[in-house]
């Protein structure tokens, strides 16, 4: 019988709504009311490791998820289920995706509506997410998001809706697969990535979004010894306005590394203008194109990276690499 570890962490999946109608947490985990339908099946352990908002949580908070669940590889544990709040869980997903090997299956899941409330999806995604956890073929998958009975990989699933059940969707390149009525369906392959467990956080690592007429203040207030990184939504395929350049050359000479990711909800950064301020341009310049990541992943990727001590060659080839 294959065992599955629980790790509680908090979010609307383990909060109830007050009288007021305002949502926060609840001394007694609503999922601890879950009736294991598995018995006889699946030997299930749980662990409150926090009760926090997703808000609350932060590196230092995955990092211990991180050596928790190394631990439990090299225990007698088969997978394990994450539960968190909705609005980190795909960052704490792909930082956990780039830190515990691939073929070790974790599932991060959550729930968009809370344990009181009229359609909460909380035990449903809770049971489908153990179930998934539990499919051999959850194996060499990386980390899965599995929420609204859908898999999604932690390296491309995003939160695209503020309250809808069905929030968590994979732009450009969908879903992995399904849970159905009966099983767990997989119809995608996953290309594997590089992981590095890490046993720190460097801090400082800054994520910054481009915009019309960007000012380039914000870039100058990082140009100084504690910046560690910055990652920046860039325009279309990838380009800014000419008036930051001068800060980015200033922070480039002080060896700041520099990701650039696409602002857009779908597609892929790429070295494509060559007009002032575009990408070509960017690239030249030594700014790393990370392709594919959305802003707030490439920024937990570039984190991973300076933490696990990578030299400035490995950390670019990390973070352009197009599939990881
Ligand atoms: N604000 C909540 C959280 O992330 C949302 C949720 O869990 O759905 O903790």
């Amino acid at each position: 019988m294959k065992t599955i570890l629980i790790l509680h962490t908090g979010g609307t999946i383990a909060m109830s709504q007050n009288e007021d109608g305002g949502v926060a947490p609840s001394s007694a985990n609503p999922l601890d009311t879950f009736k294991n339908p598995f018995i006889g099946k699946l030997n299930l352990i749980t662990e409150d490791v926090f009760n926090l908002p997703s808000p609350h949580i932060g590196p230092a908070e995955m990092l211990i998820l991180e050596k928790r669940i190394l631990q439990a590889a090299s225990e007698d544990v088969d997978g394990v289920v994450v539960t968190h709040g909705t609005d980190t869980l795909e960052e704490t997903a792909y930082f956990l995706d780039l830190t515990v090997p691939n073929d070790f299956p974790v599932v991060v899941t959550g729930a968009m509506r809370s344990a009181n409330e009229i359609g909460s999806d909380g035990l449903h995604n809770f049971q489908t997410a153990i179930q998934t956890a539990a499919s051999d073929e959850a194996k060499n998958k990386g980390v899965l998001v599995v929420m609204n009975d859908e898999i999604h990989t932690a390296r491309y699933v995003t939160k695209t809706h503020t309250t809808n059940v069905a929030t968590f969707r994979t732009p450009t390149f969908g879903p992995i697969g399904l849970v159905t009525k009966n099983r767990v369906l997989f119809y995608e392959q996953l290309l594997l990535n590089d992981y590095h467990p890490i046993d720190h956080v460097v801090n400082h690592v800054y994520l910054i979004k481009a915009y019309a007429g960007m000012d380039p203040e914000m870039l100058e207030f990082m140009d100084n010894e504690k910046t560690n990184g910055i990652v920046i939504e860039a325009l279309g395929a990838g380009n800014l306005p000419p008036s930051v350049l001068p800060a980015l050359k200033k922070l480039l000479a002080r060896k700041i590394p520099i990701v650039l990711v696409s602002r857009c909800f779908n597609g892929i950064a790429q070295e494509v203008y060559s007009y002032n301020g575009g990408g070509i341009q960017l690239s030249n310049l030594g700014i790393t194109f990370c392709h594919g990541l959305n802003g707030q992943k490439a920024r937990i990727k570039l984190l991973v990276g300076l933490s696990a001590n990578l030299s400035t060659t490995e950390l670019t080839d990390f973070l352009s690499d197009a599939v990881s």
